[in-house]
């Protein structure tokens, strides 16, 4: 049994809508995950993964790949905080991405104050 999303009365996780008060249900069986666009976490995924990759090089970074890795680290920590607050799919991968992008933003500015 779930509960209806509108008035909060219990109904069969199967029905469509709730015969209490008529109200539309997104059943548990087929969850609508296909308007929350996994691109966001995976991007993100992807552009941390980068980014740590790159951390892991030891040669030295010239002022291009700086550059490089703040727009990337930058764009992979909004992209999953993004995702955090507004999707409920891909959250594993949103939450490594801003992992690994914090770590390289916090690694560019320690380099950048050396
Ligand atoms: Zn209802």
């Amino acid at each position: 049994m779930i509960f209806c999303r509108c008035c909060g009365k219990e109904i069969h996780e199967t029905a469509p809508t709730c015969p209490q008060c008529g109200g539309p249900q997104q059943t548990s069986t087929a969850p609508q995950t296909n308007d929350e666009p996994l691109w966001i976490p995976i991007t993100s995924l992807v552009l941390g993964i980068i980014c740590a990759l790159t951390l892991l090089d030891d040669s030295p970074w010239d002022k291009d790949t700086k550059i490089g890795i703040g727009l990337l680290s930058g764009a992979s920590f909004v992209l999953g905080a993004i995702c955090l607050n507004k999707q409920k799919t891909g959250k594993g991968m949103a939450i490594t991405g801003v992992v690994l992008s914090s770590i390289a933003l916090f690694a560019l500015i320690g380099l950048s104050f050396k």
